[in-house]
């Protein structure tokens, strides 16, 4: 079979919920990705952030095969030797008390509402059913109906109404509107520190610091969503430690798992995920042994190779030679780490199809912006390689 017998077939038997550059990838390793036709591809989105220790990394593949030879589910119904061991990881490695483990990212999210609004009741005295949680426009949190409730991207929400109350829309990186926007019903502001789909947007300087001042002023919890930010893709193991705050709870996923899994998870304080009893919360795959191997691995070769580091110091590097491309399309190019928003004054993705052409994998966001977020462990050459590339079609 051939790209295009792919193609056919997932045209004819697959839903259109999304729109993919037209590449059948078979095989992947470290930074590069490999097509059905034996083409090799440099790959810049790192599957949005979830292979941020770069594509079947050994040590996690290991992990994950050692643990599928033991047992890969128990549910929670009854307990296994690994979780215990995230668990504690979790919280040597964060600093936060204690953690709610789930799949996908956008189960963590609506843990995380979940937990905001049963402090908003028991903790902070709210009047029942009346929580309201603050949220950005333009934010991504993923795609349940009560996250696209909150969503202010038509494509995300039209034809999928009615929608779940309790949600405030603020601007983002506007600190007036959300001290205007908080109520003493106010539950939770949940924030992405950079917003990512929206095109690597990063708020003015201090606005982070502020809301987590204006949080803690009117006993709001600050609930960061890191699900891709997180976990060294921005130069720091946490984007909100640029603003040298903590948040009262934090949302991670994607990288957590290295790209093997789905593994998501809250972390918070014991005031604040100790709300939920036995019962009020769960899933049957949240927690597993298999993915609690895999998450623990992950998070081992995101230190042990300093990833993190190298986010930071490649960021800068590979940025900086973004800035010294001369090209009239270009209007802005801004990021932290290997994540970076190339934005242009016409569509990105005509660009993002000579970029595959060229050999390298990106994806636009918003229409105008290419995203540059490859895999963590991308070397200075590899850089070198795919600058070469880019440029030639920023000035094509
Ligand atoms: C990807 C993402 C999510 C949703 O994660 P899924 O695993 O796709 O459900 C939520 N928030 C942010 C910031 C994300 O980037």
């Amino acid at each position: 079979m051939n790209t295009q017998d792919y193609i056919s077939l997932e045209e004819q038997f697959g839903a259109h919920n999304y729109h993919p550059l037209d590449v059948v990838i078979n095989k992947a390793e470290g930074v590069w990705v490999t097509d059905v036709e034996g083409r090799k591809y440099l790959d810049c989105l790192a599957a949005y952030s979830a292979v941020n220790q770069g594509h079947c990394h050994p040590k996690i593949y290991a992990a994950f095969i050692e643990q599928a030879k033991n047992v890969t589910l128990t549910s929670r119904a009854f307990r296994n030797d690994k979780l215990s061991l995230l668990y504690k990881k979790l919280h040597d490695v964060t600093g936060y008390d204690i953690s709610l483990p789930m799949n996908s990212g956008a189960e963590a999210v609506e843990t995380a509402i979940k937990a905001a609004r049963k402090w908003g009741y028991l903790k902070k005295g709210i009047p029942d059913g009346q929580a309201e949680i603050i949220c950005a426009a333009n934010n991504f949190h993923g795609r349940t109906t009560t996250i696209v409730s909150f969503s202010t991207e038509d494509a995300y929400r039209n034809n999928f109404g009615p929608f779940t109350p309790g949600f405030r829309i603020v601007e983002f990186g506007n600190i007036a509107a959300l001290k205007d926007a908080i109520t003493k019903n106010t539950a939770a502001f949940l924030v992405e520190p950079i917003q990512g789909e929206a095109g690597i947007i990063i708020p003015p300087v201090g606005y982070l610091r502020e809301a987590a001042r204006l949080c803690k002023e009117n006993n709001v919890l600050l609930i960061l969503d890191e699900i891709q930010s997180g976990l060294g893709r921005s130069g720091k193991l946490f984007a909100y430690e640029y603003e040298g705050i903590r948040p009262d709870a934090v949302i991670i996923g994607k990288a957590l798992s290295g790209g093997f899994y789905p593994v998501s998870a809250v972390l918070s304080t014991k005031e604040v995920l100790g709300v939920f009893q036995p019962g009020e919360h769960g899933s049957t795959f949240g927690g597993n042994p298999l993915a609690a191997a895999v998450a623990i691995a992950a998070l081992d070769v995101l230190f042990d190779e300093k990833l993190i580091e190298r986010s930071f110091e490649l960021g800068n590097y590979f940025l900086e030679r973004l800035r010294s491309i001369k090209s009239s399309h270009i209007v802005d190019i801004r990021g932290r780490g290997l994540w970076i928003g190339l934005e242009l004054n016409v569509s990105a993705r005509p660009y993002c199809e000579s970029l595959m052409t060229e050999g390298i994998l990106c994806k636009e966001t918003h229409d105008t912006v290419i995203r540059f977020a490859p895999p963590l462990v991308i070397t200075k050459e590899e850089i070198n390689w795919a600058l070469k590339r880019i440029e030639k079609v920023l000035q094509s």
